[in-house]
């Protein structure tokens, strides 16, 4: 993460360090000179207000982004009163389309809620994230005094352009409902997962090679991502890429391709942690589990055992009565194969796995590479309609036309139906995995909604991937859907994570649904990350540590970490969402900050950190986190003090001290403590 001195912020708002060093005291914030460096977590808090202050500086906003604003002239602050006889002087606001209501926010100066409360007052409900028409947009930015003006690319022409390719893009995005008489049977796809080891790449080899798609027998085997086999008459697909980081990757992109999921477990190994989270990831996507108890051959095989953990595990086995098929197996000597195979198509027929061949090919992008001779090739699942050869077609931000289309036995084809894969030769780049694949009209269509898509990239991006955060999910809740918060909960003991579940339930709303995708105990993990994306959902950890590089991928994959160590407090938070009163009413003032030089420790309770108080006070029952080389890994509160043999209420800077926070968690020497608390406001809305 990027140092911000003191002296960088009196560069950029155009003050003295002084003047900063100022602002920042009223703020909580004591710092000693033009050197010194704002807290990382901070920074962003500290910008907020500067911005406040001071105004936007004018050279932020110089380098348009789409969907960013462009310039702001005589930007001045200005609080809106619509009753005011005096409308003050409307500046203009340059804005490039699509006007995101995130973005617009940020231009006019306002919170995101303030924005999306206010246009509730024209009578129009938007999310954090849509594009709001020009017209709405003009409307509110009026209200804020700002003349909105739309920097549209080549005038007239491209807004021509852009409605048409609108068009496209919707026309796309949404499929069409489907007649039922047009639809036939298609093929399962599967996928296989579960602990390292437990045999997922050898179960797949094992049916691939004794069960290969008629007619493929003996042909040199391509890698297109997935393969199909032939069982009684009938064609199954499995995804090549077993486990089920590849699975919630493809979700979290927005592709769910499986079908149903195999849960291979050893059976002289049983139930793995890896095997638990691998079912948690099965069950966020909501597909028919089989589990496959492998290495039946081994002579230390013990079904029984993992019928009973399945139990253990909310999986209902078949041979207890329970509706989840558990099917021995061995990949070693192929012993169960068969079962197995039957009971994905048992699977497959309760489902009624139906798609028409007829409409608009579309697929999803499993794998994509450059290859020599070749160019770019993607490999390709198709999941309703018939791609062919020549088709023009559109892929993620690439476009082409259909030149060439292999299938796993190395074999051309001229068209692929419903849960075929096939590999795709004719795309004029390397789309991204989970990217989707579209028929289009012709080819010059096809090109210019992936230039629009390009050009729009982030703004896109933005929109396509919808994450929930809490601060804003009162404006995301709709009175005609019910809505849903979706929590993935990680606790240090399996008891606090189900007092958690437990007092979530009884949140009274109407408007809301809480649902745990997942709940387990332990640090939050990239795993987490990923399932939250895929599901939407929050991560709430309880006590426990985020792991190192954890908080840069939820960054990137805009999934929210909160972290609690008061259950209440959770539960608060929560339920201020829900009444839209979260973000406005909170507001953080630091204390000071203590570095960890040894840890003691003590029969009774937590560990003691022995600790020198580096800046400002420490203080009893204020809120602390813990850094460790700049990233959070703990969220709680400093529980108790002690000064040589004393407990004490607070400690200042210079002194050396005990600090103990309420729950220990692996903390280390060095590690940063930074305490704060959180100051109600006047809400703003
Ligand atoms: P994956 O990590 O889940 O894909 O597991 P692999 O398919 O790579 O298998 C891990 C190890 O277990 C390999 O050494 C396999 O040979 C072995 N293995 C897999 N299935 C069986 C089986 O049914 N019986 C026996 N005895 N060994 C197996």
């Amino acid at each position: 993460m990027k140092k911000v001195k003191v002296k960088n912020l009196a560069e950029k708002y155009g003050v003295s360090p002084k003047v900063i060093l100022e602002n920042l005291v009223s703020e909580g914030i004591e710092l000693a000179g033009a050197a010194s460096v704002i807290p990382p977590d901070m920074v962003t808090l500290v910008e907020e207000h500067l911005d406040d202050v001071f105004g936007v500086p004018a050279a932020e906003e110089e380098v348009p982004a789409p969907g960013k604003p462009v310039k702001v002239k005589d930007k001045k602050k200005i609080s809106p009163l619509p009753d005011s006889p005096e409308k003050p002087e409307e500046s203009e606001l340059h804005f490039k389309p699509p006007i995101i209501v995130k973005n617009l926010a940020e231009a006019v100066g306002k919170k995101p809620n303030e924005v999306i409360s206010d246009l509730m007052g024209l009578g129009e409900f938007a999310s954090i994230n849509q594009s709001l028409t020009e017209e709405v947009a003009k409307k509110l930015c009026s209200k804020y005094g700002f003349k909105l003006v739309l920097d549209h690319r080549e005038k007239e022409h491209a807004l021509h352009h852009e409605a048409e390719a609108e068009t496209v893009e919707s026309k796309f995005d949404q499929e069409a409902p489907e007649n039922p008489e047009d639809l036939t049977e298609r093929p399962p796809v599967v996928t296989f997962l579960g602990h390292v080891d437990h045999g997922k790449t050898s179960l797949q080899d094992k049916i691939r090679h004794t069960k290969v798609a008629d007619g493929e027998a003996g042909k040199i085997t391509q890698h297109i991502g997935a393969s199909v086999i032939n069982f009684k008459g009938k064609n199954i697909t499995f995804i090549d890429t077993p486990g089920h980081e590849a699975f919630t990757q493809m979700r979290a992109r927005g592709a769910n391709v499986t079908d149903i999921a195999i849960l291979v477990v050893a059976a002289d190994d049983g139930f793995k942690p890896q095997t638990v989270e691998a079912l948690n990831h099965a069950r966020a996507a909501g597909v028919p589990i089989i589990v496959a108890i492998n290495k039946m051959d081994l002579p230390d095989a013990n079904p029984d055992k993992i019928i009973l953990q399945m139990q253990q595990n909310n999986l209902s086995s078949e041979d207890w009565g329970g509706d989840v098929g558990a099917v021995r197996v061995s990949a070693k000597t192929g012993a169960g194969i068969d079962d197995l195979l039957e009971r994905i198509l048992l699977e497959a027929e309760i489902l009624e796995l139906k798609a028409n061949p007829k409409s608009t090919a579309r697929g999803t992008v499993l794998e994509s590479q450059l290859e020599q001779g070749l160019g770019p090739t993607a490999n390709i699942l198709i999941q309703k309609g018939t791609l062919k050869v020549g088709d023009a077609v559109l892929c993620g931000e690439c476009f082409g036309k259909v030149k060439t289309m292999l299938n796993a036995a190395g074999e051309r084809v001229k068209s692929a139906g419903p849960s075929t894969p096939v590999k795709l030769v004719g795309l004029s780049g390397v789309p991204n995995a989970g990217s989707k694949l579209v028929v289009c009209n012709n080819e010059k269509e096809a090109r210019l909604e992936a230039q629009k898509r390009a050009e729009t990239h982030r703004s896109t991006h933005l929109v396509q991937t919808p994450t929930q955060s809490l601060e804003d999910l009162f404006s995301k809740m709709s009175d005609s859907t019910q809505n849903c918060l979706h929590l993935i909960i990680k606790s240090d003991v399996k008891g606090s994570g189900e007092a958690i579940i437990d007092s979530l339930k009884k949140i009274p709303s109407e408007k809301i649904r809480v649902d745990v995708v997942v709940s387990g105990v332990g640090a939050i993990t990239e795993n987490d990350i990923m399932l939250a994306a895929a599901s939407h959902a929050i991560v709430v950890g309880f006590h426990v540590r985020v792991n190192p590089g954890v908080n840069d991928i939820a960054k990137k994959q805009k999934v929210e970490i909160r972290l609690y160590s008061i259950i209440y407090e959770l539960l608060e938070d929560i339920t201020d969402a829900l009444t839209g009163r979260l973000a406005p009413d909170k507001r953080e003032k630091g204390l000071g900050t203590a570095k960890i030089l040894q840890i003691f420790e003590v029969s009774k309770g937590p560990k003691v950190c022995g600790c020198m108080v580096e800046k400002g006070t420490v203080r009893v029952g204020s809120k602390a986190r813990v850094f460790r080389n700049k990233e959070l890994i703990y969220n709680g509160e400093v529980f108790s003090l002690r000064r040589f043999q004393d407990d004490v209420k607070e400690v200042k800077v210079g002194l050396e001290c005990g600090i103990r926070l309420d729950n220990f968690v692996d903390f280390i020497e060095n590690d940063i403590i930074e305490v704060y608390d959180i100051e109600l406001q006047k809400a703003t809305l």
